[in-house]
């Protein structure tokens, strides 16, 4: 092998031979150029995140003005509740889809989620949290986790959210999410949710976002006197009415009715025994 010539001496490149005879003034050079080119990588995509961050919420804005805030084509009220509407441009919705619906967020409907089930229309959201009436000291109860993405909105209207999910897999990976996100109030249960969650109760109220055949008795019973349930009711697999329950006070089992809309949510199962 002769100086000045970085092949060995059969021919071949080597690192063992050319590295040593590099001068210090080219190895910092390299080390430099790779450390800016670190960098760069770093800086750029940590702007790119932040920019499709602000495209987000852009989007989030955009999705409250335009299908929660106004009245909408179908007639249906509009959506007043501030503290609601704060919570809606708030809440990352494309963070409780699947990637591959991420780009389809802050559309005004349902989008999959798996197992056959949906998130629900932002619009469908908003309205029942605004029905339920959250307030700061509130204890509420969510049925049907789904993504989580209910619970996230009513986290920083409420005290404490308790909600429960029937598909394990899905409880379990909305419980993550939601530590992850760092929604630190809600607690999720994996179970039948038409039975509540008699160890929590009394709840200040409930939110059902599944479409159940009847007003379930469990849930009206663990309802504070003057306590709130926003719930759809209706045969099996067809269109359901959402009503809003509102607990007496003569009783566990006094309460009131009023309907609000025709609503379509995927059905209240109930557990095999
Ligand atoms: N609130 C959810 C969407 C709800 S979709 C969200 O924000 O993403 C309805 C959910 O109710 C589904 O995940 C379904 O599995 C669940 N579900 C159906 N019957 C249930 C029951 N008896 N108890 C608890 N969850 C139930």
């Amino acid at each position: 092998m002769k100086e000045g010539n970085w092949k060995t001496e059969t021919g071949k490149w080597s690192v063992a031979v050319w590295l040593p005879r590099l001068s210090f003034f080219r190895v910092s050079f390299l080390a430099a150029f790779c450390a800016c080119l670190c960098a760069s990588a770093v800086a750029f995509s940590l702007l790119l995140a932040q920019t499709s961050e602000e495209t987000y919420r852009r989007l989030r804005e955009e999705m409250v003005r335009t299908q929660i805030a106004e009245l909408r084509f179908s007639g249906a009220p509009p959506v007043r509740d501030a503290r609601v509407l704060d919570a809606m441009r708030r809440t990352p919705r494309h963070k409780f889809v699947p990637a591959t619906q991420a780009a389809h967020a802050y559309e005004d409907r349902p989008l999959p989620i798996g197992h056959d089930q949906t998130i629900s229309q932002p619009y469908m959201v908003a309205i029942m949290t605004e029905l339920v009436r959250p307030q700061a000291g509130h204890r509420v109860l969510e049925i049907g986790t789904g993504s989580g993405y209910q619970a996230a909105v009513l986290s920083p209207l409420v005290a404490q959210v308790y909600t429960i999910e029937i598909v394990e897999p899905l409880g379990k990976q909305a419980s993550e999410r939601l530590r992850a996100l760092g929604y630190n109030n809600v607690e999720v249960g994996i179970g039948d949710g038409y039975l509540g969650w008699p160890e929590k109760a009394p709840f200040d109220g409930i939110v059902v976002t599944a479409g159940a055949t009847e007003i379930p008795m469990p849930l009206v019973e663990q309802l504070k006197p003057g306590g709130r349930m926003v719930i759809p009711v209706g045969p099996y697999w067809q269109t359901q009415i959402l009503k809003v329950v509102t607990k007496g006070t003569r009783g566990p089992r006094d309460h009131r009715v009023e309907d609000v809309m025709p609503v379509a949510f995927v059905p209240l199962v109930r557990q095999k025994k």
